[in-house]
């Protein structure tokens, strides 16, 4: 079994599957509270948007999320104005069931090493998914940074923007609040731009997965077979 003093695990297309119906609303969202914040038209909010997400994605190299393209160009949106429309809009209970292949891992896991999650989508989005796919108690409310932690940091709004994933500064966050080391953190998520490189660059361990079956992979990665899962 590999030695590891903590394992973070991304959420959005790591524990749970991608989905159009719950990929739709973020993009949705965005262009609703634009028209409402900024007084323009559906289709200016839709083109401006769109336009901010292409220079975005440019800088950064790679896939970027819609929440932080959202908040890093219209400081006139708030972190809780943005959650709110999309949990209007996401249909988490409709679309999500436990998947055993992955409850069975991270049970796994939890119960071998100390493990958190980091994710871009908010509190309320991530407690709802976390209860539909039946991980809730592996990743209670303190072992959980979302975007929405970010938000409350008595920082100005760029350096809070600094802990959102792809921006390293959450992932040494969690190191300090756990007291891990770097060396000795095992990064699981699914996207090269947000969850590996930054990992990596911290020199952590990063495990890829392409879609969610993969988790099923990490216990023999770790050499956790033959072990009981974790009470869930
Ligand atoms: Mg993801």
């Amino acid at each position: 079994m590999k030695t590891l003093d903590l394992v973070i695990f991304d959420l959005d297309g790591t524990l749970c599957p991608s989905d159009e119906r719950l990929n739709r609303p973020y993009p949705e969202a965005a262009v609703r509270v634009l028209e409402r914040r900024m007084g323009w038209s559906r289709q200016k909010a839709q083109q401006v948007f769109s336009d901010k997400h292409r220079e975005l994605r440019e800088q950064v190299g790679g896939k970027i999320t819609n929440t932080r393209v959202l908040l890093q160009f219209f400081e006139e949106v708030s972190f809780q104005e943005y959650e709110q429309e999309v949990n209007r809009l996401l249909p988490v209970e409709q679309v999500l069931r436990p998947l055993a292949l992955v409850v069975d891992a991270v049970s796994l896991v939890c119960g071998a090493y100390p493990t958190f999650l980091f994710t871009t989508n908010n509190e309320g989005a991530t407690d709802r998914i976390l209860r539909a796919i039946g991980l809730w108690s592996f990743f209670p409310p303190d072992r959980r940074f979302t975007v929405s932690h970010a938000g409350r940091l008595p920082l100005p709004r760029q350096e809070q923007l600094e802990h959102v994933k792809p921006s390293v500064k959450g992932f040494v966050r969690i190191l300090e609040t756990t007291g891990a080391g770097a060396r000795q953190t095992l990064m699981v998520g699914d996207s090269e731009t947000s969850d590996i490189r930054p990992a990596a660059s911290l020199g952590m361990l990063t495990f890829k997965v392409s879609r969610v079956e993969d988790v099923g992979l990490l216990p023999a990665w770790l050499g956790l077979q033959g072990l009981s899962p974790a009470p869930a």
